[in-house]
């Protein structure tokens, strides 16, 4: 790679989608039609069939939507969600805006989902539900987990932000529990130009109550039954994301192939792998794991390759976690001191997943001390 090339983390400006974009746009201003409106409802219709469940409802963040589902199953104070300490702060930020503590269950170090041994563990008489993360596209074990919900008597909600159109076992994601959760957030696999959000369900009682949550709790006009949020999808945001989805799959099948490629060509003593478990893995990131991150970081970057760690910090030690007193995990630790992402996206050329592999495996080995007595 050239020094003056530089491949950049992501890349976010639209490209075969832009002329159905810029109509979208111009559809919602001549509407004059701005907030819940024909754009909303008609995008929820198509989401709703593209993740195979009955009923979307779009809200305002991917953050919101986790928030406004845990409200909807009335957990609130006093009440406990085991969630994953591997994940966007939000997942568990959104516990607390529903007035819950969350509570941490360490990881399964090959699947960095939550691993279902911990969770079991961590369920105490106040467990109201499971919220599991599909991290960096990949489901969590899903299997065991709504096995142990069942058992329990816990919901299971997905957040799904990272994982639009993925599978666990051949299942879409948000189908699996009472109701899963998506972001479209710009840097995710389908992303707005601004922030999203969407509720999947197929319980119609949950999702008519997260309708009147997000506007206000509103059931008629200016009528408000409960304290509700004021967290809607806009309709620029609805129009923008259905002109969009129809190239998910097409972007969702050159994450995979991208990922392929970075498997067969990566060799590198250097670097880890995490293994692929499900068939179903829609790459969200490229993660992979090095005892010598700074190093691989260092040597990537004067590659001219961007790279981004996913994440620096477990939820559990951020300090804005410090009030739920949550407990240690050291898988997540771990983890968190040795991965880093590589560049992932649908707009990235052939040449530079072969450059970004050639870089890697480029990485020379770590000087070894001298001998003391030679
Ligand atoms: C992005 C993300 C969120 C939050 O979504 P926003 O739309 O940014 O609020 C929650 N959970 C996970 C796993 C995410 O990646």
């Amino acid at each position: 790679m050239s020094d003056a090339h530089r491949v950049p983390f992501n890349a976010l400006r639209p490209g075969e989608d832009r002329e159905d974009i810029a109509a979208a746009i111009r559809r919602v201003v001549d509407s004059g039609w701005f907030v819940l409106g024909p754009e909303v409802e008609q995008f929820e219709t198509e989401f709703a069939r593209a993740c195979g469940a009955a009923h979307a409802v779009g809200v305002g963040t991917g953050t919101d939507a986790i928030t406004l589902v845990l409200r909807a199953l009335d957990i609130g104070p006093g009440d406990e969600v085991i969630t994953s300490p591997l994940s966007a702060a939000y997942s568990a930020l959104a516990v607390m805006m529903a007035g819950a503590r969350p509570v941490f269950a360490d990881i399964d170090p090959a699947r960095l989902t939550l691993d279902p041994a911990a969770v079991e563990a961590a369920i105490t008489p106040r467990t109201r539900a499971l919220l599991p993360v599909h991290l960096y596209g990949q489901a969590a074990d899903m299997t065991p987990l709504l096995a142990m919900a069942s058992r329990h008597g816990l919901a299971l909600v997905e957040d799904a932000a990272q994982a639009h159109l993925a599978t666990s076992q051949g299942r879409p994601v948000g189908t699996m529990g009472v109701a899963g959760t998506f972001s479209f957030y710009p840097t995710k696999n389908l992303g707005a130009l601004g922030d999203g959000g969407a509720v999947v369900t197929s319980d119609a009682a949950v999702a008519a109550r997260i309708r009147r949550l997000r506007n206000g709790g509103q059931t008629t006009r200016y009528h408000h039954e409960e304290a509700g949020a004021n967290s809607r999808l806009d309709e620029m945001q609805a129009a923008i994301l259905r002109a969009r989805l129809p190239y998910l799959a097409g972007w969702t099948a050159r994450r995979r192939a991208i990922a392929a490629t970075y498997r067969a060509g990566i060799e590198s003593a250097m670097v880890t792998l995490p293994p692929e478990l499900d068939a179903g893995h829609v790459y969200h990131l490229f993660p992979v794991l090095s005892t010598d991150r700074p190093a691989l970081q260092a040597h990537l970057s004067a590659s001219g390759v961007e790279t981004l760690i996913h994440y620096p910090v477990p939820i559990p030690r951020q300090p804005a976690l410090a009030a739920a007193r949550p407990r240690p995990c050291p898988v997540t630790d771990r983890i968190c001191g040795q991965v880093l992402s590589l560049p992932l996206y649908p707009m990235l050329a052939d040449a530079d997943v072969r450059a970004i592999i050639a870089a890697v495996n480029a990485l020379p080995p770590p000087r070894t001390a001298a001998p003391e007595n030679p």
